[in-house]
């Protein structure tokens, strides 16, 4: 899979925190990134591929501007 789209990811220009918040925290600032990404879809498609049927606490981080629960609840409803 090519990973070219990562070049135009918004998230790379901020650094990873706000992807990776500490237990407690949230994903708001980087869901309001995620939002204006233009590799959000691309974004999405590599974490659905990469994490598969994983459970909910196997996932981390904001891809695509879906949380880890989001994504888990997703990949049920497609299964
Ligand atoms: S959609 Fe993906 S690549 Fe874009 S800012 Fe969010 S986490 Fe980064």
């Amino acid at each position: 899979m090519s990973h070219d789209w990562m070049s135009d990811a918004l998230c790379a220009q901020v650094g990873p925190d706000l992807f990776f918040p500490e237990k407690g925290g949230n994903y708001r600032q980087a869901q309001q990134i995620c939002a204006r990404c233009p590799v959000r879809q691309d974004c999405a498609q590599a974490a659905a591929a990469h994490e598969g049927t994983s459970h909910r606490h196997l996932r981390h981080g904001a891809w695509g501007g879906l949380t880890p629960t989001t994504r888990t609840r997703q990949n049920r409803e497609t299964a």
